[in-house]
């Protein structure tokens, strides 16, 4: 069994991609793969031991689709769509991938036993060992390193692969974290833009919710701002569509003639990091024409409160009220006093101390962004820019769902307080057809008597700050699940250089041999979703849903909940992990939370789902967790990094006056592929006879400037590293930037791997990696 493993994975696909990229010959994808379905799918016909489960499929496109499940003698041989109830029936949905779930469960590289690394790291030599091995192992190095080295020494980092409460990212490994005093890395991905976002509307980042999707259909002008939806949350896009059929005007802002950018009625192919420019601008068409939604910028924002010349902050009361200046008595009053008539636009000196409206300091910084003069930085036909603004304006309701592409740079959170800043002015908070970014589902319904039973908790630590942690030793040990780190997380030569040498054991927990898998001290096999029971957090949708068992795992693999039981026996805290998954999903809903919300485990079986929220969902109807209760797109929070208004800054290294830009002429951008979710269904044979390799789309002008030509093996470079991919000419990427689909592993590149390119600088208030503030170049490879 053992070299049956390691024999597959040294049959090296690096090996076979340069085979096909020098002869053509990527027909052999779907050959190759043809083998696998054939064994995959070796079922028997039908008989009567057959039954139909139903199940919930959970990886991190946000969408987790209910799944009826088919089992015939024992295995999975069919996927469908789990139907909502009648009253819900929207959020049916099913996708390509969610029907490949049978190729990823009898894959042939299915990791089945627990192993232990005999080689060096990285080299991917192990050996079977039984789990009592796995588990002594690495309860004992967890008890050791603790107790040389402090309790956050061990950390535990689970990733997004999986939405369940017991065997997920979210629930068990918190509960088991926090009885161990532990570590738990997390964030750090997609909240920079939420972190904005909520600077203005209050709130946790991931706080900042939607309307529920059900009620898109009410939009009538959507700003779709660095969203690859159609790509990345296919099943969100229906909702959309379903507005567009509604009579939605619709305008996408995309470096990329994405596939929504060419459904739209407007399309901002923006220059990559110019966003906040672009919303600034905007602002200035909607302020100088006077555009705005005046009663809702009076009553619903700090519009008309005073900010202090001197030190910036609000000017308040004795009492501590935010003041005003009234246009009827001419003096400045509190803006709560009767009677009191609050100016929009008002600079006075009052008691010795000058002071303006928050309205008329935007207005200041807008007045600078002209469409003409926005049109140069962003690259854009001003007059599109003025009709963008137009539309927004005028047309209600509307909503802009700014999403990751805009996330992913240094400073990425300005245009989510641009963003919410053009939401407020147009009065669009807390109405029907209103959208917001994304639909958080039921995130903040949770149960903290379950998660920290003992009232003991971990250390949470920032996942961007890991290599500095290891690199000062605060963190020796890390045990990783529900996460293919060393694919997703950038600087991957630091990781392998830097940060790996310096970690005393890591485990990793997963169904096959991913490149972190690689790097493992400790490889533990995991269950598959259909062979596991728990509840799921519902992604996009306001739903907890049941993941009922349909098989038993394959091999000795085992569910991460089972995982954390065997550690938790040998650690000493193991009576917090006794009971049935039924019995523990029904502890984790017994909260007064989830019973107000009507979230039963009597619903749950029997639908197979229950609503966390009444229909539809609309957030903000009852004002704004800020602390003066309104829109503060004048922050006071966010005066302490100069970012009390969202002024434009460039991104570090994409921007055109970054250092590297001299050196690297092109942005290199990664976005979602439609065939898998991040790295997730990498493998799985029947997509990779839809998208066979990774390549990188590049514009004709870039290319011919390096003689390349339209197919051409190429090298994309910069200082941290390389990674050598098939080009293809693209004209819906602009000239200067380069696009490449992440969530490759590194066996499907010809060499190198995308994340060698990437970097991890920390912004101090957002502490999120910025995939796409990155700079290359490239060259035709030398040797293929
Ligand atoms: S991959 Fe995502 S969209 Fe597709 S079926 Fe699964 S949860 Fe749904």
């Amino acid at each position: 069994m053992q070299d049956n493993e390691l024999q597959r994975f040294d049959i090296s696909r690096r090996g076979f991609l340069k085979g096909s990229a020098a002869f053509g010959a990527l027909g052999l994808a779907g050959t190759g793969s043809s083998i696998w379905f054939k064994q995959a799918t070796a079922i028997s016909a039908p008989t009567v031991n057959e039954k139909k489960v139903r199940s919930v499929c959970s990886p991190n496109c946000w969408q987790t689709c209910s799944h009826l499940v088919t089992v015939r003698d024992g295995k999975v041989v069919k996927t469908e769509m789990g139907p909502f109830p009648k009253e819900d029936e929207e959020y049916n949905r099913v996708c390509l991938r969610g029907l490949t779930h049978v190729q990823r469960i009898y894959h042939p590289d299915r990791i089945t036993q627990p192993l232990k690394r005999v080689g060096e790291r990285g080299s991917g030599k192990w050996e079977p060992i039984s789990w009592d091995e796995a588990l002594n192992t690495i309860a004992q190095k967890f008890k050791d390193t603790q107790a040389q080295h402090g309790k956050e020494s061990v950390a535990l980092y689970g990733g997004s692969g999986n939405y369940g409460i017991l065997n997920g990212g979210f629930g068990g490994i918190l509960r088991f974290a926090g009885l161990l005093e532990g570590s738990v890395y997390g964030g750090s991905i997609d909240e920079a833009m939420l972190h904005g976002f909520s600077t203005v509307v209050g709130g946790p980042a991931f706080g900042a919710t939607s309307n529920e999707p059900v009620d898109w259909k009410n939009c009538k002008v959507l700003i779709l701002w660095g969203s690859s939806m159609a790509e990345s949350q296919v099943q969100s896009t229906k909702f959309i569509n379903d507005a567009r059929e509604n009579g939605c005007k619709l305008i996408v802002v995309d470096p990329r003639f994405s596939t929504m950018a060419s459904k739209a009625d407007l399309w901002l192919p923006v220059k990559p990091g110019s966003d906040p420019v672009l919303a600034l601008s905007m602002l200035q068409v909607i302020i100088s024409e006077k555009l705005y939604d005046l009663d809702f910028v009076l009553k619903s924002t700090v519009a008309p409160f005073l900010v202090r010349e001197d030190d910036k902050k609000f000017l308040k009361s004795a009492d501590g009220k935010y003041m005003v200046w009234d246009s009827v008595s001419r003096t400045a009053k509190a803006f709560d006093t009767p009677g009191v008539k609050p100016a929009l636009e008002a600079s006075q000196e009052i008691d010795g101390v000058n002071c303006n409206t928050s309205f008329v300091l935007l207005k200041k910084l807008t007045d600078e962004y002209t469409p003409e003069k926005a049109a140069e930085i962003c690259d854009l036909p001003a007059e599109d820019i003025r009709k963008a603004a137009k539309m927004f304006a005028t047309i209600k309701p509307g909503g802009i769902r700014g999403s990751m592409g805009i996330d992913r740079y240094y400073n990425g959170d300005i245009i989510g307080q641009g963003i919410a800043t053009l939401l407020a002015m147009t009065g669009n908070f807390g109405k029907s057809g209103n959208i917001q970014n994304l639909f958080f589902g039921p995130f903040e319904l949770t149960n903290p008597g379950w998660l920290f039973p003992a009232g003991t908790f971990y250390t949470n630590k920032r996942l961007i700050n890991i290599y500095d942690d290891v690199d000062q030793g605060k963190t020796k040990v890390l045990y990783a699940m529900c996460s293919n780190f060393m694919n997703q997380l950038t600087d991957r030569n630091r990781w392998i250089q830097e940060v790996l040498p310096k970690l005393d054991m890591v485990v990793v927990a997963d169904l096959f041999y991913t490149p972190s898998v690689k790097y493992a001290d400790i490889v533990l096999p995991v269950a598959h979703w259909y062979e596991t029971e728990e509840i799921v957090m519902g992604g996009e949708m306001p739903f907890f849903l049941y993941r009922h068992k349909a098989i038993e795992p394959q091999g000795e693999a085992k569910p991460d909940w089972e995982i954390w039981k065997g550690l938790a026996e040998r650690l000493g805290f193991g009576q917090y992990f006794q009971g049935s998954p039924e019995e523990q999903s029904r502890a984790f809903i017994d909260d007064p939370a989830f019973k107000k919300a009507g979230v039963t485990m009597e619903k749950l079986k029997r639908d197979g789902m229950a609503r966390a929220f009444p229909r539809p969902f609309i957030p903000y109807q009852d004002g704004f967790k800020t602390e003066s209760g309104r829109v503060e797109f004048y922050s006071e929070k966010a005066l302490t990094y100069g970012q009390e208004l969202p002024y434009h800054k460039w991104p570090i290294e994409a921007g055109p006056d970054s250092p590297e830009a001299k050196k690297y002429p092109l942005v290199f951008n990664t976005q979602h592929n439609r065939f898998r979710i991040h790295s997730t269904y990498c493998n799985v044979p029947w997509l990779l006879e839809l998208s066979p390799e990774p390549t990188v789309h590049v514009n004709p002008k870039d290319a011919k400037e390096r003689g390349i030509k339209d197919g051409d093996v190429v090298e994309l470079f910069n200082d941290r590293g390389h990674v050598v991919v098939k080009s293809v000419f693209s004209e819906a990427i602009r000239p200067g930037m380069v696009n490449l689909d992440q969530g490759w592993w590194d066996e499907y590149y010809i060499k190198g791997h995308h994340q060698e390119l990437t970097h991890a600088k920390i912004k101090p208030e957002t502490t999120n990696f910025s995939f796409s503030d990155v700079r290359i170049d490239f060259k035709k490879a030398e040797e293929v």
